[in-house]
């Protein structure tokens, strides 16, 4: 035999008994997770959403209660968007709740509320890129289609001894074709599933468990001592700080509440009127021109009352929040975007994590 012949067939030797390891491994000792007890794509796509960015602990009860008020594809598409950004309050990222709120009403226009098993027209509903497609198509269709998340990524890179960066397209496409080529036949499902759980259990970020690994002998990393290593990542940038300026505006016992707008960071949710405060500027004056321009109101400023952090992915906020009081004769209406609250019914909007740890803290404070 010709010997690039004869090492394909033995990189596909080696491929399939990694693959057949795997799946005896994942027989043995897969994960009881909710969504994993069903083949319903409305329910598996839901919970590769939640998890993109979440952990599997805290996506568990999300994701049952979810369910209980979302129960089917259809109920969620009907549901106003302000229930669907509540129930997803604390999570984070809320774009996905928005994505997948519009990506299921076009289900619903589209497809007669059927998720499609096609790849090209589930990989264009909105929130869905290549992996969460994957991972719908496999885990719910069987089709063998990769699902290459983070955790995949550092498997494949450890077990092939791959030394490029894994932030690469270039380096996700090649691990792609190594994974596609791995599926066993009519197994894509558990496979997918497999590789997933042997990066969050067993192949982790830090202190990988090589010595209980089903493939250790397999890993080209292990043999060449080389785990820790790998994968190679490209430093991620360090996240920008944004200062902000926030008014706690209260008027008979009601607060004073706004909607952010329907695009960028964190649209759609409700916060407390203000918003950054450009480098040079003071707080308080800033603030004062905010509630002018947004709401037409003039303000007094008062004390300061708290300062909240929060790290998003490219951004870290700084808000700081004072007292504030409308000028005598001034009025700010109630409309789409602003709101009156009595205390007791601030829990039926839904406010970004931060503006809940603010509202919080001057609550626990009086
Ligand atoms: S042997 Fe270690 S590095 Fe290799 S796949 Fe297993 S856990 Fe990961």
């Amino acid at each position: 035999m010709h010997s690039s012949q004869h090492d394909e067939t033995r990189e596909r030797r080696r491929a399939a008994e990694i693959a057949g390891r795997l799946l005896d491994w994942y027989a043995e000792s897969a994960r009881d997770l909710p969504w994993r007890r069903t083949r319903d794509p409305y329910r598996i796509w839901v919970s590769e959403i939640m998890l993109q960015q979440t952990r599997v602990e805290t996506v568990i009860p999300y994701f049952e209660r979810w369910m209980k008020q979302f129960p089917t594809l259809e109920a969620l598409a009907a549901a106003p968007q302000e229930e669907v950004l509540k129930a997803w309050e604390g999570l984070g990222y809320y774009a996905r709740a928005r994505n997948l709120h519009a990506a299921v009403q076009e289900v619903v226009a589209r497809y007669g509320g059927e998720v499609p098993d096609d790849p090209e027209a589930v990989a264009s509903l909105k929130g869905v890129g290549p992996y969460t497609a994957g991972a719908i198509l496999s885990i719910a269709f069987n089709r063998p289609v990769p699902a290459v998340d983070g955790n995949v990524l550092r498997v494949m890179a450890r077990l092939y001894a791959i030394a490029d960066d894994i932030a690469r397209p270039a380096t996700r496409r090649v691990v792609e074709e190594l994974v596609r080529a791995m599926i066993p036949p009519g197994r894509a499902s558990e496979f997918n599933q497999a590789l997933m759980d042997l990066g969050a259990v067993i192949c982790t970020p830090r202190r990988p468990r090589c010595l209980l690994c089903p493939v250790r002998e397999l890993c080209e990393a292990w043999k060449a001592g080389r785990v820790g290593e790998l994968p190679v990542k490209g430093r991620a940038r360090a996240p920008r700080p944004v200062e902000r300026v926030a008014a706690w505006v209260e008027q008979e016992g009601r607060l004073l509440i706004v909607r952010r707008p329907q695009e960028g960071l964190l649209a759609g949710l409700w916060e407390l009127p203000g918003g950054d405060v450009p480098a040079g500027l003071a707080p308080e004056e800033t603030l004062r021109t905010l509630l002018r321009d947004a709401l037409g109101a003039e303000v007094e400023v008062g004390e300061h009352l708290v300062d909240v952090r929060h790290v998003f992915t490219h951004l870290v906020w700084h808000v700081r929040c004072y007292r504030a009081a409308l000028a005598p004769g001034c009025k700010v209406a109630e409309g789409e975007e602003v709101r009156w609250v009595a205390p007791e019914a601030l829990g039926e909007y839904a406010f970004p994590a931060i503006y809940n740890k603010l509202l919080g803290l001057i609550r626990a404070d009086r």
